[in-house]
């Protein structure tokens, strides 16, 4: 297996060795309470004390408070907590307050969250108010002053985790200015990256997070301005002077204190020009790569360690499916499910046309980066976009790459369209074309020089063309067969034996009859067939075992006991063309062409074990479930994908 190259820093980092140890050693050697008085407590109260005097020297809190806590989604509950206390408190002695919480359209979800919450349990019945930003990601500072002086509170971010784009705090504050807003600056993807004298600013409360710069997840920190006010969320034994009682993650604050010894030390981390250098490569390797790529934030006004780039034509799980592949792990801009990539809210603020927002991919890293990592990820973003050019997804002509033929799945939504291709004659019927897919289509079929002579529909039967009820298609011919409610189902022929049929959404009772028994059915959504199935398998589903859920070991056993077990690789042309070779063989069946695939294991008079794989164990599981329906016993899939395959199993990645 090639090595992980990990760049999804924002989401989090792996742990600095340093960190370990000392994590290790917090546990082993120094495991006091630190509120114990003896011996073993002080010696655990002055590692501590030591953690925290390097956070306030390096974050430059002058007289402000920095306490250790979970994380920040907590620091930021915190800070909302105690503005909010404060302001109600106001309130009720009668002073005036603003009657607006403004938050950045950027902001981390956990901060309008946070405000909803606590502005409702406290009843303090503020306005929520979404300050914008420009295309480039920044805080519209106009707006901010307009609302100044109505502000109770203000959050804004330092550096935005999806896009990079760093605040203009120094503008912020200025906006601010004669304003009684309590201000509150998540600073979880500045630590490290900026430099943040917080002691010198206005900000009242700046949470972070140490699993975003190389110590574990559940530590974090929360600073407090001098004199801002203050409520705990968590009350108990008064640790952290009464800010926050529980005994504390000793473990996790020296881990932090490590990573914050070599930022102090300044030995360990790269340089910002490192950082930017690393971002230039990157971002050449990437426009080598994907033709038409598109940064989704100005680089001069960014963090040099993320990327935010959309590619025309591609979707966010294309993307991240073919980098996976190639072992390089990156993100989906935007959340995203299996079916369609929502929209990131963080581009949709900032303008940005619609098919960037939901197609982004963050790719970022930390600067513990090397230049040999960087180096490698540049060589395999590139043989990602050799196996997207093969794949015709990026609308270039091909190299000899071999050509898909005979009946192709491409499904959106749920939905699935069918094309038919006849690579003799470069000849490609589409049935139930999905307008959402039409440059998809057209790409595909122009890079391997295909020609669409046809578009069908089941619905209403609309693109026949021809004056009878069939057609050749190569060696093939193709009959159309009218269906109840002015629906058409196309039968691909071979001869007199009748191979597939595309029957859109036709609900089976209205098959019967009109499509032989055996014939695979190739329907239009997914909750017919992920693939295809046929009459009798349907009709014999209930009496058929669908467990084909295998694990690593299962898997190693069923390997053993039948040397002619066949493993299938069920993912992309694009995903298989980007692992790095090695590992057992694999017969390669992309999950889109299996249909085209049935027919022969079905015929075949051994009946091998079949063994289907993909990155994660969705696809692999529709394989094999659509073969056992119909009928073919020892189907299997490896549950969890090559993600969580034993190494020992060495399937290509
Ligand atoms: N704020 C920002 C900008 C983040 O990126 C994250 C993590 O994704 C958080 C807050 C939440 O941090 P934590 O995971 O420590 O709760």
């Amino acid at each position: 297996m090639s090595k992980e190259i990990y760049l999804d820093g924002n989401a989090t980092t792996c742990v600095l060795p340093a960190a370990i140890d000392a994590a290790v050693q917090a546990m082993r050697d120094c495991f006091g309470n630190p509120s114990s008085t003896h011996a073993t407590g002080l010696k655990a109260k002055a590692m501590m004390d030591t953690v925290r005097q390097r956070a306030k020297r390096l974050l430059g809190v002058g007289g402000g408070r920095i306490m250790f806590n979970s994380g920040a989604t907590e620091g930021i509950q915190t800070a909302v907590l105690s503005a909010l206390c404060a302001l109600r408190e106001r309130r009720e002695r009668g002073e005036s307050i603003g009657r607006l919480l403004v938050y950045g359209a950027t902001e981390h979800k956990a901060v309008p969250e946070a405000l909803a919450h606590w502005n409702r349990l406290l009843g303090l019945q503020l306005e929520l108010k979404k300050l914008a930003v420009d295309g480039d990601g920044r805080h519209d500072l106009d707006a901010l002053r307009a609302l100044a002086p109505q502000a109770a509170f203000v959050c804004t971010m330092a550096a935005n985790n999806e896009t990079g784009v760093v605040s203009d705090l120094a503008g912020i504050a200025a906006a601010l200015e004669g304003s009684q807003a309590l201000w509150m600056v998540d600073c979880v993807q500045g630590l490290g990256k900026l430099a943040l004298d917080l002691g010198d600013t206005r900000i009242d409360y700046a949470p972070f997070s140490g699993h975003k710069l190389y110590a574990p997840k559940g530590i974090g920190m929360l600073y407090v301005r001098e004199g801002a006010p203050y409520t705990p969320l968590v009350m108990g034994g008064g640790q952290e002077a009464g800010l926050r009682s529980g005994t504390e993650n000793m473990a996790g604050i020296a881990a932090l204190g490590a990573v914050l010894a070599a930022l102090e030390e300044g030995d360990t981390f790269r340089s910002p020009a490192e950082l930017h250098g690393f971002r230039e490569k990157l971002a050449a390797s990437l426009r080598k790569a994907l033709p038409g790529i598109v940064f989704n934030a100005p680089f001069e006004k960014a963090l040099p360690t993320t990327l935010n780039f959309s590619v025309p034509g591609l979707s966010s799980k294309e993307l991240l499916d073919v980098f996976d592949a190639a072992n390089v792990r990156v993100s989906a801009g935007s959340a995203c499910s299996a079916a369609k990539a929502a929209p990131s809210y963080v581009l949709d603020a900032m303008g940005l046309p619609a098919w960037r927002s939901s197609s982004a991919v963050r790719m970022s890293f930390g600067p513990l980066a090397s230049a040999e990592v960087i180096n490698e990820a540049c060589a395999r973003i590139e043989r990602c976009g050799q196996a997207l050019r093969e794949a015709g997804m990026l609308d270039t002509p091909t190299s000899g790459a071999s050509v898909p033929e005979g009946v192709l799945q491409l499904s959106l939504g749920g939905n699935h369209s069918w094309l038919l291709l006849d690579a003799a004659t470069r000849q490609c019927i589409a049935i139930d074309h999905q307008a959402e897919l039409a440059e998809r289509i057209d790409s595909l079929l122009r890079s391997h020089g295909y020609q669409l002579a046809a578009r069908l529909t089941t619905r209403d039967g609309e693109g026949w063309a021809a004056a009878g009820d069939s057609i050749a298609f190569g060696p093939h011919t193709l009959r159309r067969v009218a269906l109840a409610g002015g629906r058409y189902a196309y039968l691909l022929c071979s001869g007199e034996k009748v191979d597939y049929a595309f029957t859109g959404l036709a609900p089976l009772a209205a098959l019967e009859g009109r499509v032989p028994a055996d014939a695979l059915l190739c329907a239009g959504r997914e909750e017919v067939n992920a693939c295809c199935t046929s009459l009798r398998a349907e009709a014999q589903a209930a009496a058929i075992s669908t467990d084909v859920n295998l694990d690593s070991v299962t898997l190693a056993r069923l390997l053993a006991a039948h040397p002619n077990a066949v493993l299938v690789d069920v993912r992309e042309a694009y995903e298989q063309a980007a692992c790095i070779p090695g590992g057992r063989r694999a017969q390669s069946v992309p999950l889109s062409r299996l249909a085209a695939f049935v027919p022969a294991w079905l015929g075949a008079a051994e009946q091998a074990p079949l063994v289907f794989f993909c990155r994660s164990g969705n696809r692999s599981a529709k394989a094999a479930q659509c073969l056992r329906r119909l009928g073919y016993r020892q189907a299997y899939h490896l549950s969890g994908g090559i993600a969580l395959a034993a190494p020992g199993l060495a399937l290509a990645a």
